[in-house]
């Protein structure tokens, strides 16, 4: 009998949004006539661009023609077509990243979680909380120490580094998800200046990037000096492009960013990643790489905006809405997601109860992205227009005074 990962049993028993959907189909089977609004799970609603469409179909067409069909992609890292278009994505906000700097991978959960193979499982990991699960329970699958950045009320739910912890690995997320808070460029210098005097890499989640609005808010960690020597981006077509379904993402490691291994001998990160993902990860499909690459062009960029257009007014919506009610939140301004204060004291669970039951709407309880989410509850924007008012409208009918 093989034995287990023991460290998988230190986790929560399900994923978050696994324990929300069954509050929610409990609540469903027990009043089915119920209009539930969902505005719990972060994912897009929208089609995708069409130009984006056409992309992908001319990719598939091509896979049916012998000239044109292609196999296994030798490197696995992407196409230098779309490893190119991302280069030049980043250029277009005044970022130089080299095409070979850039890895094509099918989502950025993925490389997230398995970024944790090419580190050693005595690393000190410090993770910002509250945050997206995916971080904490990856490292705790392999057994490392775990330590936390507080996010909270007092400095805006954006941790910032102490300079009397060690850590190893740091994981920061901007904009942020949950709280929808977004690092500044001074902000990000200070962990970059944190990382390089401990030696630490910084992974940098940019998964939603594109919802940036405000000036002097970095789009890429690498817009900021000193990341190049100590920092990884992730980010996704997910949220910039409606991809949730498509599932394209992109890593970054600069050929920079190297560390030093017990025989004292400098390894590149990005080597060392290219090692893992050469035996683990056979790419992405051909036409998804097609659509992905469609997105980066003007046209692509300009439908795509359209939509994130139009989840930055759901944002505003909700946003206005809290105003009203006088509840305190974060986010809404570069970021699709509201965080707001559970109101009359409620926890966490207790508001999402009390929505779920007097409103019919869903959101995430803040507790669920960790200890600081407590009394704090996360809505997205990416839901329908109308629905998103009538569920603001729903809030103010419950909670008004
Ligand atoms: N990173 C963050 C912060 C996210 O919120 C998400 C998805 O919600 C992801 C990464 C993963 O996105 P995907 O795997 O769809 O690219």
């Amino acid at each position: 009998m093989p034995s287990i990962n023991e460290n998988y049993l230190k986790l929560e028993k399900n994923y978050l949004f696994i324990n929300i959907a069954k509050k929610v189909n409990a609540y469903k089977a027990a009043y089915p006539d119920a209009d539930i609004i969902r505005m719990g799970i972060g994912d897009v609603t929208l089609p995708i661009a069409k130009c984006v469409v056409e992309a992908m179909k001319k990719g598939a067409d091509e896979m049916g023609v012998k000239e044109t069909f292609r196999g296994y992609e030798d490197s696995g890292a992407g196409y230098d077509f779309l490893r190119e278009a991302v280069s030049g994505y980043y250029k277009s906000f005044g970022v130089e990243i080299k095409p070979e700097e850039i890895r094509i991978n099918d989502g950025a959960k993925s490389d997230c979680g398995n970024i944790v193979d090419i580190f050693g499982d005595d690393n000190t990991v410090l993770i910002t909380d509250p945050a997206y699960p995916v971080y904490v329970d990856t490292n705790l699958m392999n057994g490392r120490k775990v330590i936390y950045a507080d996010s909270n009320e007092g400095n805006g739910f954006a941790a910032m580094p102490d300079d009397g912890v060690h850590a190893d690995l740091i994981y920061l997320c901007s904009p942020n998800n949950p709280t929808g808070s977004a690092y500044n460029e001074q902000q990000i210098k200070a962990w970059i200046d944190y990382a390089l005097k401990n030696k630490a890499i910084i992974i940098y989640d940019a998964a939603y990037e594109a919802f940036i609005t405000e000036e002097g808010i970095p789009r890429s960690i690498f817009a900021v000096e000193g990341a190049r020597k100590c920092a990884i981006e992730m980010c996704s077509l997910s949220k910039t492009a409606g991809f949730t379904g498509m599932r394209c993402g992109y890593t970054v490691i600069p050929d920079e960013l190297t560390v030093t291994a017990s025989d004292g001998s400098e390894v590149s990160v990005s080597q060392l990643w290219g090692r893992r993902e050469g035996s683990k990860f056979n790419g992405v499909s051909y036409p998804v790489q097609c659509a992905a690459a469609a997105v980066f062009t003007d046209e692509g960029i300009r439908q795509t905006r359209e939509n994130i257009a139009y989840y930055q007014e759901n944002a505003r919506i909700i946003a206005s809405a809290m105003d009203e009610l006088g509840i305190r939140y974060t986010g809404g301004k570069n970021s699709p997601y509201i965080w707001l204060k559970c109101p009359n004291g409620m926890g966490s669970w207790e508001f999402f109860d009390f929505l779920l039951e007097k409103a019919n709407v869903v959101g995430t309880p803040g507790a669920g992205f960790g200890r600081n989410g407590e009394g704090w509850f996360r809505l997205t924007a990416f839901g329908d227009r109308e629905r998103t008012k009538e569920a603001m409208q729903r809030l103010k009918d419950v909670l008004g005074k």
